[in-house]
């Protein structure tokens, strides 16, 4: 068999355009700069319309962490994170984000400011809280908890919303205490209209992966895609930018330069990107003319592909349904039809997970999900191990071998299959 070879150029201006609009934002937050207060946020069911309508800019600690993993520098934050105390085991985002703090938040695409307010905006993971109790510690500024109770069945329950709407006046209120302003609403309704049409732009992108073949990479190029549904959601900035990628789909398709030359396998993958070696990770699909066509991880910041939108006519409402839908606020029967419903949809030929040592919140019921895939929807499985921001827990030859295998024996079932008159 010929294996596929790497054909970038797929990527063409949408990731040029990235790049520039992830560089404008970083610019935006340097000393000397007129820059608004910062608030920082997680990004699963973040509030970020709320804090954006009090004149505030978001700050995502966990998209800084990567950034910084994929530049081949959170090694170092991690390692003084370590120094501080912090274990072996503790989430590489908050070494990394720790570590940054006690550098003076210097990276090598800029300096990330201190906070000017906290908000812990979820918790489905416990780790969260603790993160942000360190840095309220070192920074003394104010600490908002918002409390997202677990979704326990496909539709948010009656009591959890109006729990959950409750805690958002709350938060109103505390901001327009801090702050001295009053929420201006209409500016909210605005900043959750252009939010919903970026929302609308990233699914027509994501649900391209449908086609045969995909002309987009679902898992390790809608990575660099997430970045303005997360940290620029509620902008025209963002909302541009779909279009323009949506464009972007459009000429790969007439110009008939997809992700691989030959599209030999479909998968849909499941957990979060060993970013320290993202790239040679992506090199070992390519090689073996395997495209992601659907993917979870991408759907942390909002599950928009399965009906969710915000929605300006429901200001609150609609926040709190998008913060009780975050993808690890979900049980796992839930996790598990989503995969099982991708398979079918994207018509994927095998499912491939990869669990994070450091991310129990993500990773741990991942081994109970390899089983109900490849033995209840007989889907072909390959379950890696690594970790999203140490580097030292990546084994690329080790991966290479296990992805070898597996491909090879993907290979061989269809070479039966063919023989067999099934295909
Ligand atoms: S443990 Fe997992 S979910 Fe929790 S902060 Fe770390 S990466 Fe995020």
């Amino acid at each position: 068999m010929t294996r596929g070879a790497d054909s970038g150029a797929f990527l063409g201006s949408a990731r040029e355009l990235q790049k520039q609009m992830v560089d404008r934002y970083y610019s935006s937050l340097q000393p000397g700069n007129e820059r608004k207060p910062v608030a920082y946020m997680l990004v699963g069911g973040n509030l970020a319309e709320i804090v954006r309508a009090f004149g505030y800019e978001v700050v995502f600690p966990e998209i800084v962490a990567l950034t910084c993993a994929i530049k081949h520098t959170s090694l170092d934050y991690i390692l003084k994170a370590e120094a501080m105390g912090y274990g072996l085991d503790v989430c590489g985002y908050v070494k990394n984000d720790l570590g940054l703090q006690e550098s003076g938040g210097e990276t090598v695409f800029g300096k990330i400011p201190p906070p000017d307010l906290l908000v812990c905006s979820f918790s489905g993971c416990y780790v969260y809280v603790k993160w942000w109790e360190a840095l309220a510690e070192k920074y003394g500024v104010p600490l908002v908890t918002f409390d997202v109770p677990y979704m326990r069945g496909p539709t948010p329950l009656k009591e959890d919303m109006a729990y959950m709407v409750a805690q958002l006046e709350e938060f109103i209120s505390k901001l327009e205490k801090i702050t001295g302003r009053s929420l201006d609403r209409q500016e909210l309704r605005r900043i959750l209209a252009r939010s919903r049409a970026a929302e609308e732009g990233w699914v027509r992108f994501l649900q391209r992966g449908r086609e045969r073949p995909s002309p987009i990479e679902a898992y390790f190029e809608a990575v660099f895609y997430m970045f303005p549904i997360n940290v620029l959601r509620g902008t025209q900035e963002a909302v541009d930018f779909y279009e323009a990628v949506n464009r972007d789909v459009d000429r790969r398709i007439a110009e008939r330069q997809y992700p691989v030359p030959t599209e030999k396998v479909r998968l849909v993958v499941e957990g979060v990107p060993p970013y320290p070696h993202y790239r040679t990770f992506w090199d070992f699909f390519k090689s073996w003319g395997a495209v992601s066509v659907a993917a979870t991880y991408p759907k942390v910041g909002g599950l928009f592909d399965r009906g969710f939108l915000h929605d300006p006519a429901r200001p609150l409402e609609s926040i709190a349904e998008y913060s009780l839908g975050a993808y690890v606020n979900q049980s796992w029967p839930l996790r598990r039809a989503i995969i099982a419903d991708y398979v079918k949809e994207y018509e994927a030929d095998a499912v491939l997970i990869h669990g994070i040592k450091s991310c129990r919140s993500f990773t741990a019921g991942q081994g109970d999900l390899r089983d109900y895939v490849s033995r209840e929807l007989g889907v072909p499985t390959l379950y890696i191990e690594s970790d999203h921001q140490d580097p030292r827990y990546f084994a690329p030859a080790q991966v290479k071998n296990r992805m070898d295998a597996f491909f090879e024996s993907l290979e061989h079932r269809r070479a039966v299959s063919h023989a067999a008159g099934v295909v």
